[in-house]
């Protein structure tokens, strides 16, 4: 990427570009991502139907508090996928997951890795909003974690990006804090797909310091997709 324009990037991310270590990427645990528990999907459901399916689901309570459903955007060829928790509002009005600042921020952050919000798929554990932004009950993920798997089935995505501790720790089966789970390789999956774990941008902006974690875990991120098979 244009040297000038990354660094245009990664102001709007907030972050100084420095250099990594030599060597960091190496580190990686190369942990394996427990296969999902839940009731399965049918295997033969294509993306139009899995939307409908998603649109008329009365799985679990939160098909009584929604807008509308919220089932993902983006390059259903793409081999980045990017999981995120649960719509907010903004997303439960829309329809489409991550919009508002918290969209933004998450753009400058794909921005900064070279990525346009276009080429990436951008899904959440839950379809549906919780009232209020708490957080799930995870009754409500095992019941809206297939839906998920299914998008992951029909994406064959290359490298995941879990945003967020409520989405690393659905994926990886785990209650560890995100602290322990980011700057390592998972495998998620019969598809052993490489799985990096990084903050909410919701909670960076909160959270402003932590933006330089992130930005570190953005080039892990690359580096692994780097070493994948393509
Ligand atoms: S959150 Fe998921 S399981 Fe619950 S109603 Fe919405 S789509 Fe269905």
């Amino acid at each position: 990427m244009n040297p000038a324009l990354r660094k245009e990037y990664l102001e709007a991310l907030g972050v100084t570009p420095w250099v990594l270590r030599a060597g960091k990427a190496s580190e990686a645990a190369g942990v394996v991502a427990q296969a999902l528990q839940a009731p399965p999907v049918e295997e033969n459901l294509g993306w139009e139907q899995l939307r409908s399916r998603v649109a008329a689901c009365t799985r679990c309570g939160l098909s009584k508090t929604r807008t509308q459903t919220v089932f993902g955007v983006g390059d259903q060829s793409a081999d980045w996928l990017v999981v995120g928790e649960a719509p907010g509002a903004e997303e439960d009005r829309r329809g489409e997951p991550f919009v508002g600042r918290a969209g933004q921020l998450l753009d400058s952050m794909l921005r900064a890795i070279g990525l346009a919000r276009g080429q990436v798929y951008i899904a959440n554990v839950l379809k549906c909003r919780p009232p209020g932004n708490r957080d799930p009950a995870p009754a409500e993920c095992t019941e809206c974690l297939p839906f998920l798997e299914r998008q992951i089935a029909l994406l064959k995505p290359k490298i995941m990006l879990a945003v967020g501790r409520i989405a690393a720790q659905n994926l990886l089966k785990t209650d560890s804090p995100l602290s322990k789970l980011r700057q390592q390789e998972y495998r998620f999956g019969a598809a052993r797909v490489p799985l990096v774990v990084t903050y909410h941008p919701a909670y960076l902006l909160r959270t402003p310091t932590d933006k330089r974690k992130a930005w570190e875990d953005l080039k892990f991120a690359r580096e692994v997709y780097a070493r994948v098979d393509r």
